[in-house]
């Protein structure tokens, strides 16, 4: 049976952008167009002409992409002519290859918010419809409050969707956008919507309120939508729009959906999904989840002894999905609980062939379980138990040494009368027979420590240049006299690897030291520094 094809709309750079603490900037914007673009995302709707500048100047100029740019705003205002409507002329003068309309389809709504009547929401629809098909623009219409005015009033609901089809809207798109609403009652209106109007005109735009953004969405296509909107890494205010970033590999690896759906996401550019995420948490500034579905760093990672052992024998045993489809890598935790299974399967992945009956794993496994008892997490620090292994099985370089350093943080009233604290650290680092001195002011004594270390590492630098720190965590453990303090910092570097290290100690610098040597070790033995 030939398969149908289901279109994906990304509005992550529209009403991804009302995420609060997102703040696009045009750069950011045009570099995740191009990111959706090499996905195969069909439509990227990239903002709001006219609403603010950098959105405007967006649109002021052409920007090609292989699918659809689309802009968004809203119908003419009741009570003007689409001809003199300064909104609607900005929207239309944008360089955009669709429009995707917003309209309230809920009576309630147009009475009390719009303060107009049922019929001029109507005429407003079909209007700005018209308007944009005359100036050869593929038209969407958002029909906002959909499922709530349909619960409401289901012939008003339908007869503003219908407005649009009729004018020759390209696609209707459904919006929860309260994101209230529940999958069976997705499921059951859309499809009777579907008896006014045919499903590959029919789009749905779920918002997460009850975590079932992504359900609400599959729920429309079984009742026969053909569009899907979504944000990447599920971005959007409140609790967020449905997530694409899970929406895409269910359609392309679950047989209901792969069988039976294509979409223009290619096989290859599925595998490069996982980066694609993480390089919008870079962007953002935020650290990635850990348990997000299928990109997570822990969504193939498993704990327990007899699952490892399982999973060795062959992975499909407890994986939904091979994580390599997806970008994703495999993962076996070490820990304290860790059985010779966990560390063989967890060295067999970074490349160490170890006999299972080789002493030297019994001294590592001690070795783990001894550090985990005063503190280090190696199930969360992979790249500090690579370290670990390398040491006690192989050989990691003495790259350099760190023969001091030193940290200060001051706290005084700068010449403008505020109070300030500057953090000033020195270090000094032995590279081969060369000492070398850097000193680096920072926002707090382990940013300056940070900036101090990589300064100058002498003829290791070049490799060190694109190490960046992505994310620093602090705990701390046994809380009382003894109290420690356990430091993870998260790194990436220009490839787009992330890796994590800990530093334990009772003081909190030495922690991030520790772990700040790691990090920086371990990209010296990746990018295979000559010793
Ligand atoms: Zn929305």
């Amino acid at each position: 049976m030939p398969r149908e094809r289901l279109y994906l709309f990304d509005t992550t750079l529209r009403d991804g952008a009302q995420t609060n603490g997102v703040d696009f900037t045009l750069a950011d914007k045009l570099a995740i167009a191009r990111m959706l673009d090499e996905i195969g995302i069909d439509y990227v709707e990239a903002g709001y002409p006219g609403a603010n500048p950098i959105d405007t100047s967006l649109f002021a100029e052409r920007r090609p992409l292989h699918g659809k740019l689309t802009a968004f705003g809203m119908t003419r205002r009741p009570g003007r002519s689409a001809s003199n409507d300064p909104g609607l002329a900005a929207l239309l003068a944008a360089q955009a290859d669709a429009i995707c309309f917003v309209a309230k389809s809920w009576d309630y709504h147009v009475r009390v918010a719009l303060e107009t009547t049922e019929e001029e929401n109507l005429s407003s629809i079909r209007d700005s419809v018209r308007a944009a098909k005359a100036k050869g623009r593929e038209v969407l219409l958002d029909c906002e409050h959909f499922f709530d005015g349909y619960k409401a009033n289901p012939a008003y609901a339908l007869a503003c969707a219908k407005a649009a089809y009729d004018e020759g809207a390209r696609w209707v798109v459904l919006c929860d956008t309260n994101g209230g609403t529940l999958p069976h009652e997705v499921e059951k209106i859309v499809g009777e919507v579907l008896a006014k109007i045919p499903g590959d005109h029919v789009g749905i735009h779920a918002h997460n309120d009850t975590e079932q953004a992504v359900a609400n969405s599959f729920a429309a296509v079984r009742a026969g939508a053909r569009q899907i909107q979504g944000t990447l890494n599920g971005l959007g205010e409140r609790c967020g729009n449905a997530n694409l970033v899970s929406i895409i590999p269910t359609l392309k690896l679950k047989p209901d959906f792969s069988e039976n759906f294509d979409i223009g996401v290619s096989d290859e550019a599925l595998a490069h999904l996982a980066r694609v995420s993480h390089a919008l948490d870079d962007l953002l500034n935020r650290a990635s989840d850990r348990h997000a579905p299928y990109v997570g760093a822990s969504a193939f990672a498993t704990k327990a002894g007899i699952h490892a052992s399982a999973i060795m024998k062959d992975p499909a045993t407890y994986e939904h999905v091979a994580p390599e489809r997806v970008g994703n890598k495999r993962k076996l935790l070490v820990s304290d609980q860790a059985g010779r299974s966990n560390l063989l399967a967890e060295l067999d992945r970074i490349g160490f062939a170890v006999d299972k009956d080789d002493p030297r794993l019994s001294r590592l496994l001690d070795e783990v379980k001894e550090r985990e008892a005063i503190g280090y997490a190696y199930e969360a620090a992979d790249a500090s138990f690579e370290l670990l292994a390398r040491r006690l099985l192989g050989k990691v370089p003495r790259y350099f040494e760190v023969e001091k350093f030193d940290v200060s943080v001051e706290q005084r009233i700068n010449a403008k009368g505020e109070r300030v604290t500057v953090s000033l650290a020195v270090v000094k680092v032995k590279v081969g027979d060369d000492l070398l001195i850097s000193a680096a002011e920072g926002n707090g004594p382990v940013n300056a420590l940070d900036l101090a270390l990589r300064k100058d590492l002498g003829k290791y630098q070049s490799y060190i240049t694109g190490l960046a720190l992505t994310d620093y965590r602090v705990r701390i453990l046994n809380a009382g006299t003894h109290a420690v303090t356990r430091v993870l910092i998260e790194s990436a570097d220009e490839s787009g690897e992330h890796w994590t290290t800990v530093g334990v100690s009772a003081n909190i610098i030495d922690a991030s030291f520790q772990a700040l040597m790691d990090s920086i070790v371990y990209k010296l033995v990746k990018s295979g520094a000559p010793a």
